[in-house]
């Protein structure tokens, strides 16, 4: 078993972000130096140019961690990726903003006007800048239909069609860089623009033609749909050479079938049984339009298929014990990857969910824990009230402890909604186990 961690995100933000940033500051004060700025609005002016500068390579940047770039979606575990895409797409859209403000309190002060003149100035005499504001608007909706209370009244499907709009948005904002006085010169010209052609490229490449060539290379198709509990079923995908996918337990594809609701954007799920040469499994829990429609999907119903993606691999692990915590539909990708530890590992399986008739793959768990000398517990009852410190909840520290012998030896794999997967990492932080043995992803958005 290799006993690769998933990459550090402080080295991929220090990287790309850092890396580049000096790159921009640097280049924009060798151009301050050669001109330094005069008169009234010269100094905001300056300052507009390297906001101006950093928003470019920023939202190249954002262009390429939403790039479903298989070497970062393997490595990189999805908080720290999410925590990164975060903090890059806010600094993107301070930024962006400094710089229009900036410009415009910069051009106002040139001609003595007051900041809305100045406004309408920028816009009317400056070579797309209109563009640039209707960029900065779709920034500003995709960004504001993120914050947690407004998502949470969305579908997903609608927010992460809000969301698209970014791409858009940096694509028409692009012309009037090429008219800032940094890009002015030919050879600056044709590197930010292969930048930024490049960017485009991968995103391209990643999330529209690799899906494509995927799906037509292995014609993914729906060979059954099978009841597992109340409102859930697996949906059994056939397919060629499903092995050349290439994809691991413990990882999960982004779905869509050509019916309505589905057509028009595609949903994520973990395989939820190690993937088969002529067989990929996916159980699927209805809480809404999508996977409600999922589970009407009849046998021979073609699937869009885009992945795998996904860090929660035994890669993830060293050679330690593993323990296993699932909360819900968390279960699926740790059903998978209770299928691929060692047979020499000791393996521990804590499946928590609020009623019995909630628990799917009963049957499976138990034979593949006889296979493997594993040991399972189903944890079921209402859920806690309390903050995670109650001792009564089952997954406090004090109940693993006890439920799990050695626990701070083992490496730990939690997948569940998110209180529970926050719950079951305080208490296994609690219990001794280092964070880097402690592989969690939550089963929503
Ligand atoms: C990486 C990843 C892997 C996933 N794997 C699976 C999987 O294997 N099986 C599976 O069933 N789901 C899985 N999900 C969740 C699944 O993608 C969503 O449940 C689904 O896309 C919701 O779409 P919808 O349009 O049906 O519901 P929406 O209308 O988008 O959501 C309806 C409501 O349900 C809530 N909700 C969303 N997901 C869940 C959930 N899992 N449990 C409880 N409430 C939820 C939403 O917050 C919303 O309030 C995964 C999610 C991620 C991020």
């Amino acid at each position: 078993m290799s006993t690769v961690r998933a990459l550090r995100p402080s080295t991929v933000v220090v990287g790309m972000v850092t890396g580049g940033a000096l790159v921009v500051a640097g280049w924009w004060a060798y151009r301050v130096l050669q001109r330094p700025p005069s008169g009234p609005g010269g100094g905001s002016g300056a300052a507009a140019r390297l906001c101006g500068l950093a928003a470019g390579y920023l939202g190249v940047v954002q262009v390429l961690l939403a790039a479903r770039i298989p070497w970062f979606e393997h490595t990189v575990a999805m908080r720290p990726a999410r925590l990164i895409h975060v903090g890059c797409g806010l600094s993107f859209l301070a930024v962006t903003a400094a710089h229009a403000v900036l410009a415009v309190a910069s051009n106002a002060a040139a001609v003595g006007t007051p900041f809305a003149s100045g406004l309408i100035g920028v816009v009317v005499d400056l070579p797309y800048v209109w563009l640039a504001v209707i960029g900065l608007v779709l920034l500003l909706v995709a960004t504001v239909s993120s914050v947690p209370a407004l998502r949470r009244t969305m579908s997903y499907g609608w927010w992460h069609l809000l969301h698209l709009v970014v791409y858009p948005g940096i694509a028409i904002s692009f012309a009037h860089q090429l008219y800032g006085p940094d890009l002015l010169s030919s050879p600056v010209r044709v590197l930010w623009t292969g930048l930024h052609l490049a960017a485009l490229g991968t995103l391209g490449w990643y999330r529209i033609l690799a899906p494509v060539r995927l799906t037509l290379r292995h014609q993914f198709t729906v060979a059954a749909v099978e009841a597992e509990a109340p409102g859930i079923v697996s949906i059994i995908v056939s397919g060629q050479a499903l092995d050349a996918v290439g994809a691991r337990p413990g990882q999960y594809f982004r779905l869509r079938a050509l019916d309505w609701p589905m057509w028009w954007h595609s949903h994520p799920f973990s395989l939820s049984a190690a993937p088969r040469p002529d067989e990929l499994r996916f159980t699927v829990k209805a809480v809404g339009d999508y996977s409600d429609a999922m589970a009407g999907l009849t046998p021979g119903r073609w699937l869009l298929v885009s992945g795998p993606y996904g860090a929660l691999t035994a890669q993830a692990r060293e050679r330690r014990p593993v323990l296993l915590v699932a909360g819900g539909m968390g279960i699926a990708p740790l059903r998978a990857l209770f299928e691929d530890v060692d047979d020499d590992l000791a393996v521990t399986l804590l499946y928590r969910t609020e009623r019995a008739d909630q628990i799917v793959f009963r049957t499976e768990l138990d034979d593949l824990a006889g296979d493997l000398d594993a040991t399972v517990h189903y944890l079921t009852g209402p859920a806690p009230t309390g903050d995670g410190g109650d001792q009564d909840d089952p997954l406090s520290c004090h109940r693993l402890t006890t439920l799990v012998p050695q626990l701070a030896d083992h490496d730990a794999y939690v997948c569940g909604p998110p209180g529970m997967v926050a719950t079951t990492v305080r208490s296994l932080r609690a219990a001794g186990l280092d964070r880097h043995h402690i592989h969690a992803e939550t089963s929503t958005f």
